[in-house]
C-alpha cells in the first residue's frame, strides 16, 4: 500500500543505539527527511568500556569514518577475539578468534582435517592454525592484507572502545550532517486514538516534538515500544541466568594492551576484560540467584589488573527480546528491542544491522505490515541464532563449582541449538542457517574449544594423502608464526598509528 513518504524521523534517546542510528539516517536529512535526536541529560546511557564484533567496520566504513581518527577520539584498541579463562572447567583456556581456521583444501573446511591428523597425533592444537589466535599469545597486531596468498589476509578484527566517547563522536558526525538534538525529559506519548500510532511526546517545559517515524533507544525502558505500545516481552532468562553485572573501570599494570577481550569464568557468572588506551574497562556478569552483590563486588576487585577508577556500579538486565521489535509506527533499537548478555558483545551489531534493516524496509507513512513482519522476522531470527551461541558456552562445561554451572549444563536447551551440536558431535558437520552472523569458523572454536569433540570428520577429507594433509598443515602453522613474529606488539601499533593522547609516545 502506497502512502505519503515519511518527512519526520524521532529518535528518542542519544545513548550508542540513538546516535548510530543518527549518524546513519542523517544520510536521509539530504533527502527532505527531518531527523530529531531527543535526549535527556538527567537520565544516563549504559555504555561500560566496550567490545564489538568484525563488521562494526563496515558501518564506520560507510560513515566514511578514517580508522586511525575514530580509534584516538574513542581512546580505542584493537580486538582479534575473545579468550575464555576457566569455561570449559577451571584451569583451561581457549580462544575465540575472528579469522578463519587454516584453509579449506578441495572445498572441504579445514576443521576436518586437522580433526583427522589429531586422530593420528599429527596435528597440534587448533589455535594454532588460526593467525588472529597465535598474534592473541603473542600481544601483536598489524592490519590484515588484501592479498589471498599473504598469511596476514586471514586476519579479522574489531574494536574495543569507550562507548560513551563514540556516541559523542557520532553526535558530531550527525549534527554537522542536519540532525536536530534536543534535550529534554520525555514526560508522556501521545497516541492517536483510531490507529494507535505514536504522534507526538511531550517534554518537561511543556515542549511537544511530533513525528511520522519513531525510533526507540531509550534503552532498557523501552519508553515507546513497552511504555506507551506496550508490546510484550519473550523472557529467555531460564537459559541466560545471569541477570545483574558489576562494572569498574581500572589503570593498566603495565605498557601491553592484549589485542582481545578476556572473559573469565567465577562461581556465579563470568568477568570480562576490556583493554583501552587509557584504562581496561571491568565486569563481573552474574546470577542473583547465586551470589550478592557484596560477593560479588568482592570478587570483581580482588581480579583486577589494577586500581579501580571509581567505585562499582550495579545493571541488572533479563535476557530476552519485546514480541515485536518494530509495532506501529514505531522501531525500537539497542536495551529497547531486547538484551543477551554480552559475553560475545553482539549488542552493538544488533543496533548496527536494526539500522541497516530499517534503510532496506524503509517505509512510507502507509506503513504497510509487509515492510513491519519483515523486519521483525529478520530480527528474531537473528537475535535466536545468537542466544544459541551464547547459550552454547554455558551449556557445554564441565566446571566443578558453582551452582549456575550445574544448572546450565543440565538445563534442556533449545531446539535448534540441540541439533547443531548433535551435528558437530557426528561429524563435524556445521550449517549456517539464512545468513546467521557467526559463522562456522566461530562455532567451531567455541565448540572445540568447550571440548565438544567430534566423533569422526567430513569422509571427503579421507580422499587426499595423510602425509600430504600433514604437510600442508605444518605448512600452515609456520607460515602463521612466521607472520606473527612479524608483526609490532599491539600497544606500539596503537601508539605509532592511533595514539588517543599525544603523551603517548612509541617507546624506544
Ligand atoms: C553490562 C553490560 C555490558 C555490555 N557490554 C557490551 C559490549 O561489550 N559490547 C556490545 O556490543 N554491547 C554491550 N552492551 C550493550 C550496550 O551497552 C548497548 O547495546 C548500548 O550501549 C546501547 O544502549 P542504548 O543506546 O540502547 O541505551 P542507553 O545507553 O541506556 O541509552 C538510553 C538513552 O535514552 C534516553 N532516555 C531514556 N528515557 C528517557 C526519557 N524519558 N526522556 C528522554 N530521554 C530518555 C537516555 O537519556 C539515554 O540517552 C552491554 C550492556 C550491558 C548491560
Amino acid at each position: 500500500m502506497n502512502g505519503e513518504p515519511i518527512r519526520q524521523i524521532v529518535i528518542v534517546g542519544g545513548g550508542t543505539a540513538g546516535w548510530m542510528s543518527a549518524a546513519a539516517l542523517s544520510k536521509l536529512v539530504p533527502a527532505g527527511v527531518a531527523v530529531t535526536l531527543v535526549e535527556s541529560d538527567a537520565i544516563g546511557t549504559v555504555g561500560v568500556g566496550e567490545a564489538t564484533i568484525p563488521p562494526i567496520r563496515n558501518f564506520n566504513g560507510l560513515l566514511g569514518i578514517d580508522e586511525a581518527d575514530f580509534l584516538r577520539a574513542t581512546k580505542g584498541s584493537i580486538k582479534l577475539g575473545i579468550e575464555f579463562v576457566d569455561w570449559t572447567r577451571e584451569g583451561h583456556r581457549y580462544s575465540h578468534p575472528f579469522g578463519e581456521f587454516g584453509f579449506d583444501i578441495e572445498g572441504v573446511k579445514f576443521h576436518h582435517y586437522w580433526r583427522k591428523l589429531v586422530e593420528s597425533g599429527q596435528a597440534s592444537g587448533i589455535e594454532d592454525y588460526n593467525l588472529c589466535a597465535v598474534a592473541m599469545r603473542q600481544n601483536r597486531y598489524t592490519p590484515p592484507v588484501a592479498d589471498p596468498g599473504d598469511a596476514r589476509s586471514r586476519l579479522n578484527y574489531a574494536y574495543h572502545f569507550d562507548a560513551g566517547l563514540y556516541a559523542r563522536y557520532l553526535r558530531a558526525y550527525a549534527e554537522a550532517r542536519g540532525v536536530k538534538r534536543v534535550e529534554g525529559k520525555i514526560l508522556d506519548v501521545a497516541l492517536n486514538g483510531e490507529t494507535g500510532f505514536i504522534e507526538s511526546v511531550a517534554l518537561e517545559g511543556d515542549r511537544h516534538v511530533t513525528g511520522d517515524l519513531w525510533l526507540d533507544c531509550s534503552g532498557f525502558r523501552g519508553l515507546l515500544i513497552a511504555g506507551a505500545l506496550k508490546t510484550g516481552w519473550e523472557s529467555w532468562k531460564h537459559w541466560l541466568q545471569c541477570d545483574s553485572a558489576m562494572a569498574v573501570p581500572c589503570a593498566a599494570s603495565g605498557a601491553e594492551i592484549t589485542p582481545y577481550t578476556r572473559s573469565t569464568a567465577h562461581e556465579a557468572g563470568w568477568q570480562w576484560r576490556i583493554p583501552l588506551q587509557h584504562r581496561i574497562g571491568n565486569g563481573y556478569v552474574y546470577s542473583s540467584a547465586d551470589i550478592t552483590d557484596d560477593a560479588a563486588r568482592e570478587t570483581l576487585l580482588s581480579n583486577l589488573d589494577g586500581e579501580p577508577l571509581r567505585d562499582p556500579f550495579i545493571i541488572r538486565f533479563e535476557a530476552g527480546r519485546r514480541s515485536e521489535i518494530w509495532a506501529k509506527n514505531c522501531v525500537s533499537l539497542g536495551l529497547a528491542s531486547g538484551f543477551i548478555e554480552p559475553l560475545e558483545s553482539t549488542s552493538i551489531h544488533f543496533i548496527q544491522t536494526g539500522v541497516s534493516k530499517l534503510l532496506a524496509l524503509f517505509p512510507d507513512r502507509g506503513f504497510s505490515p509487509v515492510e513491519r513482519d519483515e523486519y521483525n522476522r529478520l530480527s528474531i531470527l537473528q537475535l535466536e541464532q545468537v542466544r544459541d551461541f551464547v547459550i552454547l558456552h554455558y551449556h557445554a562445561n564441565q566446571r566443578r563449582t558453582g551452582d549456575l554451572w550445574r544448572r546450565t549444563r543440565e538445563m534442556a536447551i533449545p531446539e535448534t541449538l540441540q541439533r547443531k551440536l548433535d551435528l558437530f558431535r557426528g561429524h563435524g558437520r556445521f550449517f549456517r542457517y539464512e545468513d546467521e552472523l557467526f559463522a562456522e569458523s566461530s562455532w567451531v572454536a567455541v565448540m572445540l574449544g568447550q571440548e565438544v569433540t567430534p566423533q569422526g570428520w567430513d569422509r571427503l577429507a579421507d580422499a587426499l594423502d595423510p602425509a600430504d594433509i600433514a604437510n600442508k598443515l605444518d605448512r600452515i602453522r609456520a607460515a602463521f608464526a612466521r607472520a606473527t613474529q612479524a608483526m609490532p606488539a599491539h600497544h606500539l601499533w596503537l601508539a605509532q598509528h592511533a595514539a588517543a593522547t599525544p603523551d603517548m609516545k612509541v617507546p624506544a
